[in-house]
């Protein structure tokens, strides 16, 4: 069996995708979009030449940097299945329609400035149609189950606490009467992590493909982290001032509402304003509310006891782009989450050129922000940003929360491969940067004296 890295290799942490190929069959798992920059956007483009066989696509989870090509192979005529769990599929499907109105928005806007500049136009990556193709092959699959994917290939799908439906696969493959095993774990959450429950390792494997976006460091303590984010919000409440919180639309923002929520209920706050101010949120929102079967135990009894609703009647959902502005004429103490999550697009960069100014603002910086963006001049302390071409005066206060990652630490990662480090692996590492690829071998050899190999992108790995 010959298994291919085709994407978050090499030191790209964007656009997971491998190829699985066997005597009888050829399989993707995850084919995600490469994000974050021209040189990695570059690299969109579909995984396989269109004349190759290819007998199914299986998904660990829905985030677009695993599932953001599917709509290329939709469109060079895949019309094989593509399997995730029920969760994943909610959330693939949502994911893959923004995906595709933004790169027709985007093209156009390029477009627009080839014109002007005389050049030729272009197509978009994808479109809606294509986006709409594959979302009509996605075929749910049970966890724990043995599901045959693909001729002499069965998968098994595991929890991996990282979003809602999200999953770690085991491969059984069937070759010349004998069964290998090739894990991928993934992108795996932290143990700590509410609402979801904790990922599930495997206990065996011939090979594993090991994540390592965080293998060189753990983040802050999460329960710390709460702390910190009740006081901030309690502060900022007395205040009067409006509370910003810049999210992704899927997990933090549903985070974010349930610590509202826990806060209202307990009494640590009374409860004041809360907008959730992002139609895509609000839809993700719905799909986690579709899938409480998947809930973690804590989670379960908490909206088993009580609601949500009874705690959130102070919360507000805004579609429509006049009732966000409306958010502008709230006095008062309130809290508004919008996306963009790193403040480079969407409608908390509006949010953010109406208040920054104002002393009694508070940021609530909750995710990573990338170089360059307007949430890490933010975090960087800028006393003035351009927004929109305009100076704008920084006054508000900038609180920069780290421990609520959707990703596991290096001691989490450690822990999870700890289980299935006895069946003597070995172990590929991907999805992360150098550095933290080589601290994380670095350990595995030390701790359970197992080298490993971190592949280029296109290098074959043979089994
Ligand atoms: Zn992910």
């Amino acid at each position: 069996m010959k298994i291919t890295p085709l994407g978050a290799a090499g030191g790209e942490v964007t656009g997971s995708c491998y190829s699985v190929q066997t005597k009888n069959a050829r399989i993707l798992v995850d084919c995600g979009l490469f994000q974050g920059g021209k040189k990695s956007e570059a690299l969109n483009r579909p995984p396989l030449a269109p004349n190759r066989r290819l007998d199914a696509v299986i998904l660990t989870h829905g985030h677009l940097d695993h599932t953001g090509r599917l709509p290329l192979l939709a469109k060079m005529g895949y019309d094989g299945p593509v399997y995730g769990t029920p969760a994943t599929l909610d959330m693939t499907g949502l994911i893959l329609r923004d995906s595709a109105r933004l790169q027709v928005a985007d093209n156009d806007r390029r477009n627009r400035r080839r014109m002007r500049a005389a050049q030729p136009l272009q197509q978009p990556l994808y479109t809606p149609d294509d986006a709409e193709a594959i979302i009509s092959r996605l075929r749910p699959v049970p966890y724990h189950q043995p599901f045959a994917v693909a001729p002499g290939i069965k998968a098994v799908w595991a929890d991996s606490g990282h979003m809602l439906g999200s999953a770690s696969i085991q491969l059984l493959v069937e070759e010349d009467g004998r069964t290998k095993r090739v894990v991928f774990s993934g992108d795996l959450g932290p143990r700590s992590a509410l609402i979801l429950r904790e990922y599930e390792p495997f206990q065996e494997a011939d090979l594993v493909f090991l994540e390592s976006t965080y293998g060189g460091r753990d983040h802050r303590d999460f329960r710390e982290t709460v702390t910190e984010f009740v006081r901030i919000v309690q502060e900022s409440v007395k205040s009067g001032g409006k509370i910003l919180v810049p999210t992704f639309a899927v997990g933090r923002a549903q985070l974010i509402t349930l610590l509202l929520a826990w806060m209202f209920r307990t009494g640590k706050a009374k409860p004041f304003p809360i907008f959730l101010d992002s139609p895509m949120a609000i839809e993700a929102t719905n799909i986690y509310m579709r899938h409480k079967e998947i809930f973690d135990d804590q989670m379960t009894k908490f909206i088993g006891d009580r609601p949500l609703r009874a705690d959130l009647k102070t919360m507000k959902t805004t579609a429509t782009a006049d009732e966000s502005r409306a958010i502008n004429d709230v006095a008062g103490a309130c809290l508004v989450m919008a996306g963009a999550g790193m403040c480079n697009a969407g409608r908390i960069v509006h949010h953010l050129k109406a208040n920054l100014w104002k002393p009694g603002t508070h940021v609530l910086i909750v995710g990573y922000q990338g170089h360059g963006s307007l949430g890490r001049q933010l975090v960087d302390g800028a006393k003035e940003v351009k927004i929109f071409g305009e100076p704008v005066a920084v006054k508000a206060k900038i609180h920069t929360l780290g421990g609520f990652s959707a990703h596991a630490g290096q001691t989490d990662l450690l822990h999870w491969f700890s289980q299935i480090a006895p069946s003597k692996p070995r172990v590929v590492l991907t999805h992360g940067e150098d550095d933290q690829r080589a601290a994380l071998a670095k350990l595995l050899q030390k701790k359970f004296r197992l080298p490993s190999v971190s592949p280029a992108m296109g290098e074959t790995i043979e089994l």
